[in-house]
């Protein structure tokens, strides 16, 4: 077993600034289309830097700064602008020495010349077997960590990337698939490939969400970037369900349109949501976030339908930020919200202590013998359009005959351009979506009861039109497994089955190639 980090002296943080100016008011929109686009930065302290230097005597606003990466991104960012009909001016910037603005642009876009020697691209080659939280505790000796992550750490890394692995960071950085750059794959004919998104592509996306049917993962190389040290993470409570996801919308909207991306530094980290009915405790193994007194001020709240939502945030800080100027980010970031007022409870931890919140939940069952017990769970991604038609249902399913809901409800929203369709992972076709896990535990003579509540939950989908999509999937049928992926989707996977594992070796437990119907 193998794990090793690999520095590149190169630069990755995708610096797009929020600026009240628009890409599309200064250069052509199609800019953005380009790779370097995530390079580009239009935040006020990159456009700052290029717009003074050391005579201070002129000052001229680019429209962009490029951090570039490499030497590819100066030639593509000159290709394109010699290419276009109105070329736009550009100068490179080398530490800014000159007196009379002779590195400044005018609306065009300055190159960071220095961002070229920055070692802040960073990837680390993590063998499949792997549990994520070692890949934390390995990468943070480095000073950096991956991007996107599982709420509970002690998975693998081949299991989560088998399925895609999300949690609150994904409707910013994607799911963990999303996060991948090359993979090593033992396929089913026994050969052993390296892949990625240029060399035997076809290979990489299938294994991406491929639910083991193509290959076994051996290596990942997964993205990292530099570690955020401590963790501002709030809850915030709602007793009205549509108010609770226009404002989770909110949060996200952010990182479902390109025009708008924004600093690394800038914006929430971390969105999540659940529900709960009001007479449940509100920690649970998941995570214990609230104080006794909070959980008392939270009893005595008088909800109508006894359904609490809470909307989940979380704005990671390095050592060198000022702890005042995280807080009026965060304070800004959460402006507007319309949560029960004075229901807002906040925690400042250490990035681990945050990233790891599941174990400590996770031991306490396992020495009440309470971790091994049946999980009949249920995991779906439902379209942003049809929330409220599910809603309706699911607080009545899960009262209904008393069956207690032993376990969390996640709720919280994913955009779906974060997602990379040519990958073997499912998604509603929606630009927003939901996800929604029902993650119950049981007595071990009782989970029939639960697992008839989530045949409930997809019976009133089929039924209703809902357009939803197991995650985790579950089916018995062919028939199933083809509507689950869509006609062509389907028609691929098969396809890349039969490149892959023709014999239909890998991973039978699926139930996709070897199912009864
Ligand atoms: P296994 O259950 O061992 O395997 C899953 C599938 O992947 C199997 O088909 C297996 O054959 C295949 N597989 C395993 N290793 C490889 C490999 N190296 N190469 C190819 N195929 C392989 N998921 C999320 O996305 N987000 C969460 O927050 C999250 N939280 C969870 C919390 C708990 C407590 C639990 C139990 C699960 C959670 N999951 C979550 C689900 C989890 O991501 C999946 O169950 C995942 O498959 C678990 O990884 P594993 O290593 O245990 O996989």
């Amino acid at each position: 077993s193998y794990f090793f980090i690999i520095f590149i002296i190169s630069r990755l943080i995708p610096i797009i600034g929020v600026n009240q100016r628009l890409w599309t008011d200064l250069l052509p929109p199609n800019l953005l289309s380009l790779d370097i686009s995530s390079r580009l930065s239009l935040d006020q302290s990159s456009l700052a830097m290029a717009s003074t230097d050391f005579g201070n005597l002129v000052h001229t606003n680019p429209a962009a700064v490029l951090h570039p990466s490499s030497v590819d991104d100066i030639v593509s960012l000159l290709k394109f602008s010699y290419n276009n009909s109105f070329p736009f001016k550009v100068a490179a910037r080398g530490r800014g020495h000159s007196c009379r603005g002779q590195a400044m642009v005018e609306n065009g876009v300055v190159i960071d010349m220095p961002s070229l020697s920055i070692p802040t691209r960073f990837y680390a080659d993590i063998g499949g077997e792997q549990l994520w939280v070692d890949v934390l505790h390995a990468t943070l000796d480095h000073g950096v960590a991956p991007v996107s992550w599982t709420d509970y750490l002690y998975l693998s890394v081949g299991g989560t990337l088998s399925n895609a692995g999300i949690s609150g960071q994904t409707f910013r950085y994607g799911p963990q698939i999303n996060n991948v750059h090359e993979l090593d794959v033992v396929t089913g004919k026994g050969e052993l490939i390296t892949c990625s998104k240029k060399m035997n592509s076809e290979l990489f996306h299938a294994v991406l969400g491929g639910l083991g049917q193509f290959g076994i993962i051996t290596r990942a190389r997964i993205r990292l970037e530099a570690a955020p040290k401590r963790v501002k993470w709030v809850r915030m409570l709602y007793d009205d369900f549509s108010t609770f996801t226009r404002d989770q919308e909110h949060l996200i909207s952010l990182y479902g349109n390109y025009q708008e991306l924004i600093n690394i530094n800038h914006g929430l980290n971390y969105v999540e949501g659940s529900i709960i009915l009001q007479q449940s405790d509100p920690n649970n193994w998941r995570s214990s976030f609230f104080s006794s007194n909070d959980q008392a001020r939270i009893t005595s709240l008088n909800v109508p339908n006894g359904v609490l939502y809470f909307l989940e945030v979380a704005k990671f800080y390095y050592d060198h930020d000022d702890d005042t100027n995280t807080d009026k980010e965060l304070k800004k970031q959460l402006e507007g919200l319309n949560y029960i007022p004075e229901c807002i409870f906040t925690r400042d931890v250490s990035f681990v202590e945050f990233l790891n919140r599941v174990r400590k939940g996770e031991l306490e069952l396992h020495s009440k013998g309470l971790w091994e017990v049946p999980h009949p769970w249920l995991n779906i991604f439902i379209p942003k359009s049809q929330i409220e038609d599910l809603h309706h249902v699911i607080p009545n399913i899960i009262a209904k005959d008393n069956t207690d809901l032993a376990g969390p409800i996640l709720f919280y929203p994913l955009n779906r351009n974060k997602w990379d369709d040519k990958m073997s992972a499912v998604t509603p076709e929606e630009d927003v979506f939901y996800t929604l896990g029902l993650l119950h535990s049981s007595g071990f003579d009782d989970w029939e009861a639960l697992e008839r509540k989530n045949e409930e939950i997809l019976k009133y989908c089929e039924e209703h039109g809902i357009k939803i999509k197991q995650y985790l999937p579950h089916y018995t049928t062919k028939k199933e497994w083809e509507s689950h992926f869509g006609h062509k989707k389907w028609r691929i996977f098969q396809q890349r089955k039969n490149s892959f594992d023709p014999k239909m070796i890998l991973s039978p437990g699926q139930k996709i190639f070897n199912s009864v119907g």
